[in-house]
């Protein structure tokens, strides 16, 4: 049904599963993130993502070993090596796959599953930003999983190395469309 202002959204709900990552090898990617904190990040996820009328439902969170590779080299990309670093046999087919590392070189990525989020992100503070810049950094990629891009403009949650929040219209609009389709797709047996 076609949006009209002043309507209400109806509400779009995405399943999430969480992986906390544990590394022996590499403990730059181990996190020390607990399940708590994860719900308190995802309460502040769904704060945010409510002005598009889309929630993130943890369904659930669980701790993920990281394979053993080899340290970066210097001359691959940090979200490369941490990427091929997470095994994807325990990811969900019927949800969105969210990774929690310690250290990264960038704050989060998303380029395909899964996100990928650093518990120490670097950033700006802005004007009504979010309380946590982690949770900040979720929302933002979880923005990148809904079609949405880069957009500069210091208080936009798709802003980069800030701590904005706020979606302009054609972003709630764009990333309720995309919302829908993922619902559709995850709900597929
Ligand atoms: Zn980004």
């Amino acid at each position: 049904m076609p949006l009209r202002s002043g309507e209400p959204f109806s509400l779009i709900s995405l399943r999430v599963r969480v992986h906390l990552m544990e590394s022996n090898a590499n403990p730059r990617l181990q996190t020390t993130l607990t399940e708590k904190e994860v719900s308190g990040i995802f309460d502040e996820v769904n704060a945010i993502w409510s002005q598009a009328g889309i929630r993130f439902e943890l369904e659930a969170i669980d701790r993920l070993q990281a394979l053993d590779l080899a340290p970066k080299r210097w001359f691959i990309k940090d979200r490369d090596w941490v990427k091929a670093a997470i095994p994807t046999n325990h990811f969900s087919p019927g949800s969105i796959d969210v990774c929690f590392v310690k250290d990264m070189g960038p704050n989060g990525f998303f380029y395909g599953e899964p996100v990928v989020v650093c518990e120490n992100p670097e950033f700006h503070k802005v004007s009504g930003g979010a309380k946590n810049p982690v949770a900040r950094v979720t929302a933002h990629e979880l923005g990148h999983v809904l079609f949405l891009q880069h957009l500069q403009e210091r208080t936009n949650l798709m802003a980069s190395g800030k701590n904005g929040v706020s979606l302009n219209p054609q972003e709630i609009k764009d990333a309720r469309n995309r919302a829908q389709e993922i619902a559709g797709q995850l709900s597929q047996p």
